[in-house]
């Protein structure tokens, strides 16, 4: 059996180019693919290969002083859902430009963490809560958290400069839930908005997998959630709901597909009944059918 897991930790690495050789040597030896980025702020996985294999890996890491106590989340899939394995030394382990302070015990300064449950009972004491999406515009336009305020960034290193506009001043004196995938862009964005004096910062813990394992659509969480894999887009039960427009017809859909132009190659939500036909297998810009302008990327205001 072949499974996929994540996982972060964000710890001080005063040597991380031996924790490369000693990752590189680990993930080879047991067959895994994926990728795992270390710098001096931790490490950062994603790796996909048989299961036993994978759990050999997790109790090495629990060996490792550093590493010990490292929270992984198991997920479908295989390790050919991964172009190769990958392993990299980076000053960040998620790229926002700007780094957190780091102890042993994680990012100092960040938003306090909140379970799936005890955010229900939150939402509950402060109905006047934002939801505002960590991630992505193309990853918001398949799945997000309900009346979630969802930045039009295509790169989490634009965060920095996006949270300056004028249009999130509001967001500073409210409680503000952020979530991203699995709730490691989170630990420093919420760290970054409390710096940048955003005052009453929280994060779902374990980010939207975690919250969706425990709800699935049965909360607060709506569509799909979008993976950086071969899978691209997961629901989290039967009932998830397609959230997302096909660029050419309208129609919802969570299916992402690289437009044809291969000079193109950017991602774009089509329909699988658009997507038959090749002549629409485009972005819209590349489209020979070109009628309805594309709203895949809205920008949404805050209230
Ligand atoms: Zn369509
Ligand atoms: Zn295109």
């Amino acid at each position: 059996m072949e499974k996929i897991v994540l996982y972060y930790k964000f710890v001080p690495v005063s040597d991380s180019e031996s924790v490369y050789l000693w990752q590189k040597a680990l993930c080879e030896k047991l067959g895994l693919k994926g990728r795992v980025l270390i710098s001096n702020i931790g490490i950062n996985g994603t790796l996909g290969g048989d299961f036993k294999a994978l759990k050999m890996y997790k109790r090495t890491m629990n060996e490792h002083s550093l590493f010990k106590d490292t929270v992984y989340k198991w997920s479908d899939g295989s390790g050919d859902d991964f172009p190769r394995l990958s392993i990299k030394v980076r000053t960040e382990i998620v790229t926002l430009g700007w780094k957190p302070r780091v102890s042993e015990k994680g990012i100092v300064d960040g938003g306090r963490k909140l379970k799936p449950a005890a955010l229900h009972k939150f939402l509950e004491k402060n109905p006047d809560t934002v939801f505002f999406d960590g991630r992505n515009n193309y990853e918001s336009a398949i799945g997000k958290f309900k009346n979630a305020l969802t930045p039009n960034i295509n790169n989490f290193r634009d965060f920095p400069e996006e949270l300056d506009k004028a249009k999130y001043s509001k967001l500073k004196e409210k409680p503000v839930v952020t979530y991203c995938t699995g709730g490691i862009r989170c630990e420093s964005l919420t760290a970054l908005m409390k710096r940048k004096g955003f005052k009453r910062v929280y994060q779902i813990d374990g980010g939207i997998v975690k919250y969706g394992e425990k709800f699935g659509d049965e909360g607060f969480w709506q569509g799909k959630c979008f993976v950086f894999d071969k899978r691209l887009a997961l629901g989290f039960s039967d009932k998830a709901k397609d959230i997302g427009i096909c660029v050419h017809c309208d129609t919802k859909t969570s299916n992402y597909i690289n437009c044809a132009n291969k000079a193109c190659n950017k991602l774009v939500l089509v329909c699988d009944k658009c997507a038959i036909d090749k002549s629409e297998q485009y972005c819209h810009e590349h489209s020979r059918i070109n009628t309805i302008p594309s709203r895949n990327t809205r920008v949404a205001e805050v209230s």
